[in-house]
């Protein structure tokens, strides 16, 4: 079994906001791997970076009106990743499918380092490229570096 078990994959309805270098490629990987993909972005031209394998669906229009209005079938949602570029707009989102409709797997991108202690206050994921590329540079530099 590879990194994703194929036996589940289509009871899985993953949701992913912000369809920039990130969301397109993330979207084409779970796609790849047989999962059932929504990917929302404000700007249609945006859905150019998906491959041509991509087999999900895409949807225009602002993420946090659509998810204030449960549209793209939001109830269903097994896993929602906020991955715009506005971290405000990653954090509505977010907190709207954790707290309106209690969807277990919620991750958001920060931009900004020092609001990661707004998303554990809500139980909610957060991938920083910031200080994920900080921690993967120094530890090039001085390897195991974290552990000194
Ligand atoms: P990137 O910076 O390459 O990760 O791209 C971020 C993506 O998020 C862009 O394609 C934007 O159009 C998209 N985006 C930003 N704000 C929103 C929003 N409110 N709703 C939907 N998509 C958005």
């Amino acid at each position: 079994m590879g990194l994703f078990s194929k036996s589940d994959s289509k009871s899985d309805y993953i949701i992913i906001v912000g369809c920039g270098r990130l969301g397109a490629y993330l979207a084409d990987t779970l796609s790849d791997a047989d999962k059932d993909v929504m990917i929302i972005d404000k700007e249609e031209a945006s859905f150019n970076k998906l491959s041509n394998s991509f087999s999900g669906m895409t949807m225009v229009g602002d993420a946090c009106e659509m998810f204030i209005r449960g549209q793209c079938n939001i109830k269903k949602a097994t896993a929602v990743i906020a991955v715009t570029n506005m971290d405000n707009t990653n954090i509505m989102v977010a907190q709207i499918a954790r707290e309106m409709y209690n969807i277990s797997k919620v991750i958001a991108r920060l931009y900004d380092p020092e609001r990661e202690c707004v998303y554990q206050e809500f139980d909610i994921k957060t991938i920083c490229p910031v200080t994920m590329s900080t921690d993967a540079v120094c530890d090039m530099l001085y390897p195991g570096y974290k552990s000194i």
